[in-house]
């Protein structure tokens, strides 16, 4: 019983009718039987669909061929063009680039809130997976859509300084 409860959606269906040496119909009418019992047993096996991240550690399910996270992937594009804006500060005189730093300070891209973790009490080992999987889903969405919007604001940026040193060619 002790096996069943534990095994319970970590484990296929089927080793764990071979591990108890009991049919199919067997297990799931035990199964059923807990459960009435207020036990949460759903034979149902949980595949895991998100893989971690090789760079942050975060689990992911849009991992790129790259073979890192979306999350990671607009971090790398966010810092590519911060790298771009230094080159660029660096080629105007320095009252011009005080000027430009105290007005950018000012700009602020919204945040989207983290998601909150889902209630995971009394489920079963299945749906808290699920659960869980989708929150993770969730908070990459989230942070993924924060550094888009930090990706873009920085590339505005970008293009005004960049014109502030084409300007000051003239
Ligand atoms: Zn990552």
């Amino acid at each position: 019983m002790r096996y069943l409860v534990e095994s319970a959606g970590r484990v296929p269906k089927r080793d764990i009718c071979r591990h108890l040496r009991r049919s199919s119909r067997s297990v799931e009418c035990k199964a059923y039987h807990l459960r009435k019992e207020g036990v949460p047993v759903d034979l149902r096996h949980h595949e895991p669909r998100l893989s971690s991240c090789p760079a942050c550690g975060r689990l992911s399910g849009r991992m790129g061929r790259d073979g890192f996270c979306e999350p990671c992937r607009r971090r790398a594009q966010l810092a590519e063009v911060h790298a771009k804006i230094a080159e660029l500060m660096a080629l105007l005189p320095p009252e011009e680039r005080a000027t430009y730093e105290a007005t950018e300070a000012e700009v602020e891209s919204r945040r989207d809130p983290m998601p909150p973790p889902p209630p995971t009490a009394g489920l079963s080992y299945y749906a808290r997976a699920r659960a869980e999987e989708a929150h993770e889903l969730a908070c990459e969405e989230a942070l993924t859509r924060n550094l888009m919007r930090e990706v873009k604001a920085a590339q505005k940026r970008k293009e005004r300084v960049e014109k502030k040193v084409r300007s000051m060619r003239v």
